[in-house]
């Protein structure tokens, strides 16, 4: 089957009428900051003005000043959060560099950043522009030296994502900034990073047999040799993905994995629940990690287990779901002088699946 092809001109205008939206301002994204740790206490700042909005049941104080370092503190009856030395039910903050840091890790926003208390925790998001959370997003989730075209590809998943995943956090948020969704952690993109992002908006991945429109959007380390599809994974059929067989990840580390960890009773009774060897399995993947941690079953595809002096040793292929672009591969085509909308290509291969670039 061939692939379909389009005029970009006409997709992104297509685009653009769906979304309500004119050409050229994508709608904002609202993203969860420090999801991985639920924070009770952030400290805040900026080194230029921001407006500062303070809600104290329910009157509103708006000012606009340079904010010293503040600490935002969740407070233990779960009704009023703490700002400084006063007690507030929810603080925003608008500015082009808030820096928030929460148990060692730090976030800069450029954009709105909204605070309440849930629970004993704090809620913290921020709204910022679509350019932005790409750029981020994808910092997190490659490495300095990767090549430029793989970049590309990636960022055009990572932008189909955030279309398919906006319901998440709902209501007051899209996506979070940890593995959940798509990390989105990295406070510094570099030029390079930046440059991936824009000329990634110039191509399209879709699906059109549907009756609306698809947006493939996943992706994984290493395929292992050949890509799977959501139906034989997480057995719900999504448009656009194929099983493709790949032997561009073959140099990978995780191609072929094996690791051990100790048999202790608790792994002895998830190994024996487990499917014989071979099998897949996202589940056995996800409860082993959260047992042992995630480094030891590296992918969902376990092809064996033995147990000797006193531990379990697996063996398997490719690392993660092992569904969509494999970014190994993807690396690999790219170092060959492969373009980021052939890379795509190969990945998504399936007849519906259209690519468009704007040259
Ligand atoms: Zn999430
Ligand atoms: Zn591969």
């Amino acid at each position: 089957m061939l692939a379909t092809f389009f005029l970009c001109c006409a997709m992104l205008s297509a685009t653009a009428t769906d979304n309500q939206q004119p050409q050229g301002t994508p709608p904002p994204v609202r993203l969860l900051l420090f999801a991985q740790t639920t924070p009770r206490s952030i400290t805040i700042s900026s080194s230029s003005p921001v407006t500062v909005t303070t809600a104290i049941d329910p009157p509103q104080k708006t000012e606009r000043k340079r904010l010293p370092r503040t600490e935002i503190r969740a407070e233990r009856d779960g009704r009023m959060l703490r700002v400084g030395t006063t007690n507030a039910a929810s603080v925003v903050i608008t500015g082009e560099r808030i820096i928030l840091q929460s148990e060692g890790r730090k976030r800069v926003v450029a954009g709105i950043v909204t605070i309440t208390q849930q629970g004993k925790q704090l809620r913290v998001v921020a709204t910022i522009a679509q350019q932005q959370y790409l750029s981020t997003a994808l910092a997190s989730e490659s490495a300095s030296g990767e090549p430029f075209q793989y970049l590309i590809a990636l960022s055009v998943l990572q932008r189909n994502y955030l279309q398919t995943h906006r319901n998440r956090h709902q209501p007051d948020a899209d996506l979070c900034d940890n593995t959940h969704c798509q990390r989105a952690d990295n406070t510094s993109p570099s030029k390079t990073v930046q440059r991936a992002v824009a000329a990634a908006a110039k191509i399209q991945l879709t699906d059109t047999t549907t009756d609306g429109t698809a947006y493939p959007c996943y992706y994984s380390a290493n395929c292992g040799g050949s890509t799977l599809t959501p139906k034989q994974v997480w057995g719900s059929s999504e448009a656009g993905y194929s099983a493709v067989a790949c032997d561009f990840c073959r140099q990978g580390k995780w191609n072929r994995w094996q690791r051990a960890t100790a048999a202790t009773p608790q792994v002895e009774q998830l190994v024996r629940q487990a499917p014989p060897a071979p099998f897949l399995s996202d589940d056995f993947k996800i409860a082993m990690g959260r047992m042992v941690g995630f480094n030891v079953v590296l992918s969902n595809t376990v092809e064996n287990i033995e147990r000797r002096e006193g531990k379990f040793w697996f063996s398997g292929r490719g690392f993660g779901h092992r569904v969509g672009l494999c970014c190994a591969g993807g690396m690999t085509l790219a170092k060959r002088g492969r373009a980021a909308a052939e890379i795509l290509r190969t990945y998504f291969p399936d007849a519906s699946v259209g690519v468009a670039e704007v040259k």
